[in-house]
């Protein structure tokens, strides 16, 4: 029992581990990405001028640039700017490009 789900499109049973649904053709949530997007946006509202949710996407390098600059307050501006930029992403979009 443990391993059937529903399936997101049409709710019938599928297993667990289908990345899409044989009934109806519709895209799993096994088969999104682990990075949580709500998680990255706030990362990125509260400790985005740290980099933290760069870092959280595994984009290290880019989490390093943050903190080498977080002093100068552009990337608190920029993780703003970020942090909406999520909250506007479809899970489906934002798992294609950190998932
Ligand atoms: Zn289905």
């Amino acid at each position: 029992m443990s391993d059937k789900v529903f399936c997101r499109g049409c709710g019938k049973e599928i297993h667990s581990s289908a990345k899409s649904c044989p009934h109806c053709g519709a895209v799993q949530s096994t088969s999104y990405g682990e990075k949580n997007r709500l998680v990255a946006a706030l990362l990125a509202l509260f400790l985005g001028s740290l980099g933290a949710h760069k870092f959280y996407l595994g984009r290290i390098f880019q989490g390093v640039m943050y903190l080498l600059f977080c002093w100068t307050l552009i990337p608190g501006v920029i993780a703003f700017v970020e942090f909406i930029i999520y909250l506007c992403t479809s899970d489906e979009k934002f798992a294609e490009k950190y998932g």
